[in-house]
């Protein structure tokens, strides 16, 4: 049986005192370990202090991205040693807005799960396909690709500690979620990738969330397909109650 994760994904949202605020809200709501683990990624400035906040919860902290150098003249970059420091358990890597608007590759992303891997941190791997992509019928091409890339050289028990999300690009942000059989082809898929391309023998106990505009009223329907093992969310985490409301549905 594989423990689902529920990921907050706050992007370039929240003020300190406003993600202290909403952790502090969660950890009071759900002070309990329930069935669903819950990941929040608040934006670098606020990882110290909510980490702080989730000190003795069953609730996890994750960075949006890190730098796959330990340390060095990157201006700009956090490694995964301080994100470690920081008090993060996971790494969002290679979310699509990292690659499309930042040039992210999948030879960089696989050297940041590298690094994560080797710090202690669990990467949520982020891949999918855009509507072009899609619609030219080459989905399972593009996303055979960037787990075959990304995963390079990633020995078995590390990709026990790698959750993967499915993302299609076209239903991030633009309230156009992939249908539930939609997103559970794509997930069967990842799954006969990681036991076949991968030679992974546990492919059966890996964590494959979905993610793209999923909120209270999608959380059930894509939570029921046997495939998907959570969710990463992104505007819907924002508010307190539709964020509670999506992990209480997935716990049931
Ligand atoms: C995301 O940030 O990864 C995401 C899926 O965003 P949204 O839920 O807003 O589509």
């Amino acid at each position: 049986m594989i423990r689902p994760i529920i990921v907050a994904n706050w992007k370039m949202h929240k003020t300190i005192p406003e993600a202290v605020e909403f952790a502090k809200q969660l950890k009071k709501e759900f002070s309990e370990p329930g069935d669903v683990d819950i990941v929040i990624a608040p934006p670098f400035t606020a990882l110290r202090p909510v980490a702080d906040v989730l000190r003795d919860s069953p609730l996890h902290l994750s960075a949006q991205n890190m730098h796959w150098e330990e340390k060095g003249a990157y201006t700009g970059e956090v490694s995964a040693t301080i994100l470690v420091d920081a008090g993060c358990e996971f790494v969002i890597i290679g979310h699509s807005e990292r690659r499309t608007l930042f040039g992210e590759t999948d030879g960089m992303l696989n050297k940041k799960i590298h690094s994560a891997l080797k710090s202690g941190l669990r990467p949520i791997f982020c891949i999918g396909e855009t509507l072009e992509e899609r619609e030219s019928g080459i989905t399972f091409r593009i996303i055979q690709k960037q787990i075959k890339e990304g995963l390079n050289n990633i020995i078995s028990d590390d990709i026990r500690r790698i959750a993967l999300a499915y993302e299609p690009i076209w239903a991030i942000g633009t309230g156009k979620t992939a249908t539930p059989l939609q997103a559970q082809e794509v997930h069967r898929f990842i799954r006969k990738t990681i036991a076949t391309d991968l030679e992974h023998a546990h492919a059966s106990e890996t964590v494959i969330i979905y993610g793209g505009s999923v909120n209270p009223e999608n959380t059930g329907s894509l939570m029921n397909q046997p495939d998907i093992n959570g969710a990463l969310v992104g505007g819907a985490s924002l508010d307190f109650e539709s964020f509670a409301d999506i992990i209480k549905i997935s716990e049931t």
